[in-house]
């Protein structure tokens, strides 16, 4: 873009004729002539003889607006043409794109309001449809993707978060800084593979932190030849949840109504708190499954989720001790059917043995950093889309105005922050706190996916109670 972006009132190569304002559809609105100077009559390319003066041509582009009404740029080009070959020639003017009948500063500002404002309000100071603004700004993200990237994250993670009318996208984020990275349309190897062999810089990613998710796999090895690949505890854990809550479903679905333990909470939100973290009457609770032989495996699914987690936090200096933790784990799960999901929990520790005690060698992990990044994700993959294409999704979630005129400025730059208390995924009205934002939904990987069907455990069963 030119200088003239930061210039908005006046045009590089034109000069003012005029100011009047208008009316349509009932809105005021002001309208600048301009017209092009041309100091030079040009020469024809062709016969190299000079051109003569041939009409007018008239164009309005939509600029910036002046005291709070939109504003058109009336602009008059003189037009040349060859008395010998008939070739004609209109000059060319920096700072306002023709096709988009707007100028460059307008644009940029349509852009800057998009990513905070509805498409609606944008029409507030331009003379555009909000389907114009829309377009404006999806076609501005989509032209310049290659230039507005962040520096590439030495710990990368990756997570595939559902939304809403757009399906399954993948969602990369920068685990040192805690900041977002891209967003990726699909979650497919294809796509995965696409995108990492294409990333700049890709030999600085060191780690890449994921869920256990296969496709993973190739991209990783093949494009990121230095990263070592590490699986986040928290997806690992979320499965001793659900282990316990199979075990739950079956013993409650074989009791009487007047037998079931009626408490404030529910019994399934009990058996998937943390021992530490009981009151006294959770506790109480506990205590009593275990004194009573037909409850009693549901105790015995709590501890397995206990010493599951524990196998993690009371091993965190030593994969060693962490890998005889986990063998002793499995080794205590009792034979009987109905501890099946933890003898599955088991395998799957088996399929990706390496990645997931990779975790112990990935620094950042230690730190809990990014599996603070992945349960902000997840608790948003309830977000409605709002009829959003992917690339305004993507753009609203990356960049901020100030991040944005960095990028294009070709700065290396980080992404937006991932805060605590603000949307990750910014869509109009961000009226993101009507879904409920206090208990973390589980991953949304494929594997649970399948466990929930299976189980017909529904959202609400995992993530309400
Ligand atoms: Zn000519």
């Amino acid at each position: 873009m030119s200088e003239s972006v930061f210039n908005p009132l006046e045009l590089k190569g034109c000069s003012a004729k005029g100011f009047k304002t208008c009316q349509k559809d009932g809105r005021k609105y002001c309208v600048l002539l301009q017209e092009v100077l041309v100091t030079e009559v040009p020469v024809c390319p062709k016969c190299n003889k000079k051109m003569y003066k041939h009409g007018t041509r008239k164009i309005s582009v939509v600029a910036p607006p002046i005291n709070a009404l939109p504003c058109v740029f009336e602009i008059t080009f003189p037009r040349f043409r060859c008395s010998e070959c008939g070739e004609m020639h209109i000059p060319k003017i920096e700072g306002i794109d023709e096709r988009r009948r707007a100028t460059d500063a307008a644009l940029l500002d349509i852009i800057c309001k998009g990513l905070r404002n509805t498409f609606e309000d944008v029409t507030h100071d331009y003379l555009i449809t909000g389907v114009t603004a829309r377009n404006i700004f999806e076609d501005f993200m989509k032209e310049n993707k290659a230039k507005l990237r962040f520096k590439t994250p030495v710990f990368l993670g990756i997570d595939e978060i559902k939304i809403k009318n757009l399906g399954e996208i993948t969602v990369i984020t920068d685990l040192e800084h805690r900041t977002l990275f891209d967003m990726l349309p699909k979650r497919d190897a294809k796509t995965l593979e696409e995108y990492f062999k294409n990333l700049p810089d890709k030999e600085s990613v060191l780690w890449v932190c994921s869920d256990m998710y296969r496709p993973f796999e190739k991209p990783i090895g093949s494009a990121l030849t230095n990263a070592r690949w590490a699986i986040d505890h928290f997806h690992l854990v979320a499965y001793a949840n659900l282990a316990v809550d199979y075990v739950r479903k079956i013993i409650q679905g074989s009791m009487t109504k007047k037998e079931r333990i009626k408490t404030k909470k529910g019994l399934a939100y009990t058996l998937k708190t943390r021992l530490r973290d009981l009151d006294a009457e959770d506790a109480e609770k506990i205590r009593i499954i275990r004194t009573k032989p037909k409850l009693a495996p549901m105790a015995v699914a709590f501890d397995l989720k206990e010493d599951f987690f524990n196998i993690y936090d009371e091993n965190l200096d030593s994969k060693a001790n962490a890998k005889a933790a986990f063998a002793a784990w499995e080794a205590s799960i009792p034979v009987d059917d109905i501890y099946c999901k933890f003898r599955e929990l088991a395998k799957t520790v088996h399929n990706f043995y390496d990645q997931i005690f990779n975790f112990w060698d990935c620094p950042i992990t230690i730190s809990n950093g990014f599996t603070e990044c992945t349960n902000r994700l997840i608790r948003e993959n309830n977000c409605r889309g709002r009829g959003y294409s992917f690339e305004i999704l993507r753009g609203r979630s990356l960049y901020r105005k100030a991040n944005l005129e960095q990028a294009l400025a070709g700065e290396q730059i980080i992404g937006p922050s991932i805060s605590s208390n603000e949307p990750v995924f910014r869509f109009e009205n961000n009226d993101y706190f009507e879904f409920g934002f206090e208990e973390a939904v589980l991953v949304s990987d494929e594997g649970l996916s399948e466990w929930r069907k299976e189980f017909d455990l529904s959202d609400a069963d995992i993530s309400n109670q």
